[in-house]
């Protein structure tokens, strides 16, 4: 029989996840979901919406359409086509007024109009995946989550606290490292510094977690023209080492 390959595993311990956790979480201190909602059919809206989209543009559609469809009952009421001019502005807007609708049938239906408190039972709704079902259950609901969306993918594999382009394999890894109360705040916290630092091309002078990040040591240090690219200095920790080995 074929040997299956194992499973990748991070290349940091849960302990030093934390210290690196902590060090991100005193970067960046007030890290949280930047969209705007009261309760979790308004954080579950919003989610939905942000798909593809900027939470500023977001945050400029949802006061009206909170307003008008204050909770699921009345949002079940809509039709897609009433719907898809007010979303219009946040892109994908016809399948966005399908899960939106759709989410809502179901939230009457089967939850008594309300959001549902598990995992299980979100993803069941319309246009609701797994990284959607963890943001409302970790900031809107009280239960533990850590969603994991593009910038938690490319911050967590460069630093080297988990090892996979797959979402919910990274899911596990940080969840396994991280004490369940600390889930959405990690969430919250790398999405930030993907967003401010961490960027596609990375400000690797100006992040918190140098000394302790993979890619900085072994990409941005031995690739001169990564480093000019990233505006690091010929001097950086990282082009010492280089330099001596
Ligand atoms: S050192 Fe650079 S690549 Fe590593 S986490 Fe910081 S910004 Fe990202």
């Amino acid at each position: 029989m074929a040997k299956r390959a194992a499973a990748p595993v991070p290349t940091k311990t849960a302990g030093e996840t934390r210290r690196i956790m902590a060090k991100l979480a005193r970067q960046h201190p007030n890290a949280d979901t930047e969209l705007d909602y009261s309760n979790a059919y308004e954080l579950l809206v919003a989610t939905i919406l942000s798909a593809q989209c900027t939470d500023e543009r977001v945050n400029q559609v949802t006061p009206v359409l909170f307003k008008r469809y204050p909770n699921a009952a009345a949002l079940a009421k809509a039709t897609t086509g009433e719907l898809e001019p007010q979303i219009q502005s946040t892109g994908f807007f016809r399948a966005k007024s399908r899960s939106l609708v759709g989410m809502a049938n179901a939230c009457v239906e089967q939850h008594r109009g309300e959001v549902p408190k598990t995992m299980h039972e979100l993803v069941q709704l319309p246009g609701v995946g797994r990284k959607t079902a963890n943001v409302v259950l970790g900031h809107a609901l009280g239960v533990p989550g850590l969603p994991v969306d593009r910038h938690v993918l490319r911050v967590s594999n460069r630093i080297g606290i988990a090892r996979s382009e797959d979402p919910e394999v990274v899911e596990q890894q940080l969840c396994a490292a991280m004490p369940p109360k600390d889930w959405t705040k990690t969430s919250d916290t790398l999405i930030l510094h993907g967003r401010r630092i961490c960027k596609p091309r990375p400000l690797c002078d100006q992040c918190a977690v140098r000394g302790d990040c993979d890619y900085y040591r072994t990409v941005m240090g031995a690739v001169p023209h990564m480093r000019k690219k990233a505006g690091l200095k010929a001097s950086t920790t990282a082009n010492k080492k280089h330099a001596k080995s």
